[in-house]
């Protein structure tokens, strides 16, 4: 297999000894990785972040500064008894203090835990309590709202601390902790602890707790090179929310551990202020997400504008499917095209992507990374077949042992066993494989329905629904019926300016049914003006379902707008 190839030229045992920075033995830290070592090879003076606050402020911090604020946040943890395994978790926006608290928190030996700040107190509940949290970082109006409500029922938590002004009962505020505090050592960690916790995205049903190790760092340093091309002094911009997986792996983690500076923008998605973004700040790499760009498609003209974005040399995404027209957008706004990426919280870091310097094959996902053997497989009884014929639809499955593997979910060790069989891990995924080894995104196990006798992924449908030029973002699902099994129903959100008339609805059926032809062509159209969004960005499918059929809507914890 040719995943079997690159895994002959490429080990990480190897790249370990020459690529990390161990600390004593064979002990190492996710901190020391990101900041420590530039700083004692001399490069403290580089700047490792520049902030942008909403309103138009900046703060710049070097290597060396977030090796001081994280020494004393690390500090202000041991003075509290708070150490090694001990869980740290942060529901704040993307303000320095996240960085300092995500970097001092695994200096310290604890673990990192980060929560989207727009989660409403259920959702605050349901990991802080179950991912044993003993310290939040937030600030008092986050707290009064989120956490206040639900804190009686989070027996373990018993450091609550407070950055920015205000402050609320039974917290503490951190700012003067860490005047006083003396920076604590990095805490020589087995590159087994663990490191980091994330939650995933609940697209498909309720958030599992993914845990990551120390060791993960190595495959967040290598993919961060050979993936988002990053050297030392690039300046990269990660717009994924820190709640998500991205926020800490690619938000924080590989850019700072391959030297790079990171761009950090308080304010939420506004398509001209990040335009305005890549063009101020110089932004060499960026790396964002399909509902951003498709967000950018929808931009008049006029509010495009002129921008010289010559300094970005190149752009990837992650998250969702990319479909080809997103992929050339990147060629007409930057003049590079957006290279897809495909991973999870499971995987820790990118797995499967279009890498920099070889052609991109739009609305393909890219081939596997070096060290990393994907394969098509099906379900045998007891075990899992590889699928060695090009281009057949099966579960996306990755040879377990790369260095980000999760090594558990959270509290569900039977789930996580089911995660694996005969050696391989299993994504939950459909994919094909084409005959150059490239990975083309069909669906997610759950979302595939049978139509008619076809096995239908919605993204098939929604690429070439998205083609037509009034239609600015498509949702699929297989809607029950009793003689079809399911038939194909569109979500569509369209342009602005485009009314939702017979016409148009007319032209958009007469294309599909031309591009896909009528047995897969949408049967029902339904325009709405937005779709049903996780925080992370990812259209909520199962949801669109259970409302079409008037069913209870499950755990909408991460919807976007609740
Ligand atoms: P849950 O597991 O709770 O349903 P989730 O799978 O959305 O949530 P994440 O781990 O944040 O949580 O997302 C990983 C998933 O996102 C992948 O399994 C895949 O379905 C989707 N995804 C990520 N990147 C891509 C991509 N490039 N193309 C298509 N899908 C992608
Ligand atoms: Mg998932």
């Amino acid at each position: 297999m040719d995943g079997d190839g690159l895994r002959t030229t490429f080990a990480w045992e190897d790249a370990r000894s020459a690529e990390l920075h161990p600390l004593d033995g064979e002990r190492i830290n996710i901190f020391h990785e990101a900041v420590g070592h530039h700083v004692e090879e001399g490069r403290g003076q580089d700047l490792a972040i520049r902030w942008l606050g909403r309103d138009g402020s900046t703060r710049d911090l070097t290597f060396a500064d977030l090796d001081d604020l994280a020494g004393r946040f690390a500090g202000v943890l041991r003075d509290l008894g708070v150490g090694r395994g001990d869980r740290v978790f942060t529901l704040l926006g993307r303000v320095p203090d996240l960085y300092v608290a995500a970097l001092g928190a695994l200096r310290n030996g604890s673990v990192f835990c980060p929560l989207f700040s727009a989660f409403g107190p259920e959702p605050v509940r349901s990991r802080v309590g179950p991912g044993k949290g003993r310290v939040l970082v937030t600030t008092a109006q986050l707290y009064e709202r989120k956490v206040a409500p639900v804190r009686a029922e989070l027996p373990d938590l018993e450091h609550v601390l407070l950055v920015g002004e205000g402050t609320a009962e039974g917290c503490i505020p951190l700012a003067p902790l860490m005047e006083t505090a003396t920076p604590a050592p990095t805490v020589p960690m087995d590159p087994e602890e663990m490191a980091l916790l994330h939650f995933t995205s609940g697209t498909t049903g309720r958030p599992k707790g993914a845990v990551h190790v120390h060791a993960a760092v190595l495959a967040h340093r290598m993919t961060g090179r050979w993936v988002l091309d990053l050297h030392a002094g690039d300046v990269f911009w990660c717009t994924a929310d820190p709640g998500w997986v991205t926020g800490t792996s690619y938000g924080i983690v590989a850019p700072l551990a391959l030297g790079a500076t990171l761009v950090v923008d308080e304010a939420d998605f506004d398509g001209p202020r990040w335009l305005r973004i890549l063009e101020e700040q110089r932004v060499a790499v960026w790396y964002t997400a399909p509902t951003a760009i498709r967000m950018l498609m929808k931009l008049t003209p006029d509010q495009l504008g002129e921008h010289d974005l010559s300094s970005v040399r190149h752009a990837c995404s992650v998250g969702e499917p990319l479909a080809p027209d997103g992929v050339a957008f990147g060629e007409t706004l930057l003049g590079t095209p957006f290279h897809d990426t495909w991973w999870q919280s499971e995987t820790g870091a990118i797995m499967i992507a279009n890498l920099p310097g070889a052609p991109v094959r739009p609305g393909s996902m890219g081939r596997p990374v070096p060290g990393v053997v994907a394969a098509v497989v099906e379900r045998t009884e007891g075990g899992v077949r590889p699928i060695d014929t090009p281009d057949v639809e099966g579960e996306l499955a990755l040879r377990a042992g790369w260095p980000s593997m999760f090594r558990m979910y959270l509290d569900n060790p039977e789930r996580y066993g089911k995660s694996f069989a005969d050696g391989w891990y299993l994504s939950g995924d459909l994919a094909r494989r084409d005959a150059d080894g490239f990975f083309w995104f069909v669906g997610r196990a759950d979302d595939v329905f049978k139509s008619a006798g076809h096995l239908i992924g919605p993204f098939e449908v929604e690429s070439a629904l998205v083609e037509h030029p009034d239609v600015a973002e498509a949702a699929v699902i297989g809607k029950p019926d009793p003689i079809a099994g399911s038939i194909v129903k569109a979500f569509l959100v369209l342009r602005p300016g485009v009314e939702g008339d017979a016409g148009v609805e007319r032209s958009i059926r007469a294309h599909a049914r031309k591009r896909l032809g009528p047995a897969v062509a949408p049967r029902e159209i339904t325009f709405v003006d937005h779709l049903p969004h996780t925080r992370s960005g990812k259209v909520m499918r199962r949801l669109l379902k259970a409302r079409e059929l008037g069913l209870p809507e499950g755990d909408t914890s991460t919807l976007e707008n609740p």
